[in-house]
């Protein structure tokens, strides 16, 4: 019985189905998220944390293109870290802890106040197809919505099965039913299902710890935000106003291995129980253990949950094994040896479709109108599920509206980069972005994102007339500022050297625009065209060194690699790209570049190896 009618059905309200249901309901589509339980919109399943490397420039991407998760962590962050700043600026990226209740609570209101989004709590069972095309969905109560477009956003519930040791049972997360009628519809309709696994450490009673003893880890001063639209708006940088938490550093111990090793049967993974492939890259602690023997100890961050919850997310400490095994594991280990577990660590199982299947509009090609995001895409990680979730949203509004989709392109965002991985290259294991996996990596930057996205979000109506005249502005203005930059000169003393030198002349990677000033030239005033101008005068010969390189590997397409290459004899190849190659023995450079996790750095690496790159 069709009992309503809608333009966009979302199903799901994680970080993929949030972005989603409010991108196409803002563009005007009449759009309804189901959610298996509504209080647990915006749950973040796993780490109480959002960005990191190259996630932290994809959550600026998302904020440009008119999403939300850079203002909800931003507003109920309690530690912002820009990561990597030992390095260039091309690869810094933000990461801060969130308040996990507050996040989510955040993100419940704003989809509640969205106008032309509604919410209903019921499990979507099946998808109704006529000719190739979407016309509408049905509930588990057997109620069926009209709908010109669908984006399926089951994350980790489809077909979900939980496991702590030898103890199995269903679960779509920790003690939340899984969602079953939908991998039905996929068998019917001849898409393959995959199954992929993740984990998840205890949650840590932070009474029971011992911090004397080990090393802090505070937050940055000026602490760095996520969206361009937060307070102070038109810049990166704010302050909290309200002291920022601490996190804690500590070490597994010879112990702790031992009692992995003496265990391993009873893990779910190593017993035999999981037949799903993990994350590579947000290993459990006993894949650590078992891949790198020689490793005496392994770190581990002891990370908050919030302002006020005694609950502690030691990152790096996921297992499968038995609950009591467990205890034992996290007390071998200095400032827990008292420890109690609030919720015990498990493992998940679960179905993704293969993202082969997809246009890199995220629509499937075997059904017109039915978009996937977000894990079920064989993601991991919640930005990487956020910048599936806009785009597939934009394009289920543009495919109700009868427009023409958006791609969003390699060279232009990190989004582009990964939808661009998933939907050619597909996936052997869960896939998290990186900046290796881009080309682009000097030109595609946290402090740019704004820059570069913002005619797209405004051209949707995503962004409005207000903040993108703020940003052609500013652009206008660093641009103007680069240029006197490159054509002023002025006689500066350096030591005894007199000589004279543009501004641009002078930046250099131990010279900041700030020592420009000292020199005798004039500065912007703006925080941001200030530091932009510094930055991508910096860069600009690097951008464009590297730009070149990509028009020649582009042309080498067709180098043949010798059957009898060693790859353990390639330097700066990582342990991952060897496994790879050795497994797939490709017999060009582009059949290489496009087997799942070679990345450009990878290829890079070998057309240099077989002397193509001079
Ligand atoms: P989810 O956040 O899982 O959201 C799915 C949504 O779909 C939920 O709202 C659910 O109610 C809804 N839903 C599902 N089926 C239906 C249906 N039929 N009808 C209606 N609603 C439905 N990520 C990492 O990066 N690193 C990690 O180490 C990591 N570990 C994890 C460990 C565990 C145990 C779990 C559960 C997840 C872990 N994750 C990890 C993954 C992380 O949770 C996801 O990357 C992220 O949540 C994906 O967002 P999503 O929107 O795709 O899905």
């Amino acid at each position: 019985m069709m009992v309503d009618e809608f333009d966009v059905v979302v199903i799901g309200g994680g970080h993929a189905g949030i972005e989603a249901a409010l991108a196409s309901a803002r563009m005007g589509a009449k759009t309804v998220m189901f959610v298996l339980n509504a209080d647990s919109i915006g749950q973040m399943s796993c780490n109480p944390a959002i960005g990191g490397i190259a996630k932290g420039i994809v959550v600026r991407e998302i904020d440009t293109l008119g999403g939300e998760m850079a203002k909800a962590i931003d507003a109920t962050g309690i530690q912002f870290k820009m990561l990597n700043t030992r390095k260039g600026k091309a690869v810094w990226s933000p990461r801060a802890q969130a308040d996990k209740k507050l996040y989510r609570e955040y993100m419940k209101k704003v989809c509640e106040n969205q106008e032309n989004l509604y919410i209903k709590q019921d499990e979507v069972v099946d998808i109704l197809v006529k000719d190739n095309k979407v016309v509408g969905v049905k509930t588990r109560l057997g109620l069926e919505y009209k709908a010109k477009a669908v984006v399926v956003t089951t994350g980790t519930f489809l077909n979900g099965t939980i496991y702590i040791g030898d103890k199995v049972f269903r679960g779509g997360r920790a003690w939340e039913p899984p969602s079953e009628g939908l991998s039905e519809f996929y068998k019917r309709n001849g898409f393959t299902l995959l199954r992929f696994k993740t984990g998840t450490p205890a949650r840590l009673d932070k009474r029971t710890i011992d911090f004397s003893a080990l090393e802090v880890a505070p937050g940055d001063d000026p602490p760095p935000k996520f969206s361009f639209w937060t307070d102070p708006v038109g810049t990166y940088w704010f302050s909290k106003g309200k002291p920022q938490v601490n996190c804690w550093i500590t070490y597994t111990t010879p112990k702790t291995h031992e009692i992995i090793r003496k265990n391993l049967h009873r893990t779910a993974l190593y017993g035999g129980l999981i037949k799903g492939i993990g994350p590579r890259y947000c290993p459990s602690i006993e894949d650590k253990v078992v891949k790198f023997p020689d490793k005496e100890r392994h770190q581990i961050f002891l990370e908050p949950e919030g302002w006020d919850t005694i609950e502690i997310y030691p990152n790096g400490l996921s297992t499968s094994l038995p609950e009591e095994i467990q205890w034992e594991l996290y007390r071998s280990i200095p400032g827990l040896e008292k420890v109690e577990l609030i919720r015990p660590a498990y493992a998940i199982e679960y179905d993704v479709v293969p993202p082969t299947e997809l246009y890199p509009t995220l629509e499937t090609k075997k059904i017109r109108g039915l978009f996937h995001a977000g894990n079920f895409n064989g993601t991991t990680g919640y930005e990487e599920a956020a910048g599936q979730g806009i785009l597939a949203g934009i394009n289920a509004a543009l495919r109700a509206f009868g427009k023409e989709p958006i791609y969003l392109r390699r060279d232009e965002s990190y989004i582009g980069i990964m939808v661009d991985d998933l939907t050619t290259k597909g996936v052997l294991e869960p896939y998290r972005l990186f900046t290796s996996r881009s080309e682009y990596r000097l030109y595609l930057r946290q402090d740019n994102a704004i820059l570069r996205l913002a005619h797209i979000g405004y051209n949707l109506g995503l962004l409005s007339e207000e903040q993108y005249k703020l940003v052609k502005e500013l652009k206008k203005e660093i641009e103007s500022w680069m240029e006197f930059y490159k054509s002023v000169k002025v006689a500066v003393a350096i030591g005894s050297d007199v000589r004279s030198y543009t501004p641009s002349q002078l930046l250099t990677s131990e010279r900041s625009i700030e020592d420009i000033k000292e020199l005798g030239f004039e500065i912007p005033e703006h925080p941001y065209v200030k530091e932009e101008v510094e930055i991508e005068l910096k860069y600009e010969p690097y951008i464009e060194r590297e730009r070149k390189l990509n028009e020649k590997l582009k042309k080498l397409e067709d180098v043949r690699i010798p059957e009898d290459i060693d790859y353990d004899k390639i330097p700066s190849l990582t342990n991952e790209a060897k496994e790879k190659l050795k497994r797939f023995r490709p017999i060009t450079v582009g059949q290489a570049s496009r087997i799942d996790g070679i990345t450009p750095a990878t290829i890079t690496a070998l057309l240099a190896y077989l002397g193509k790159l001079d």
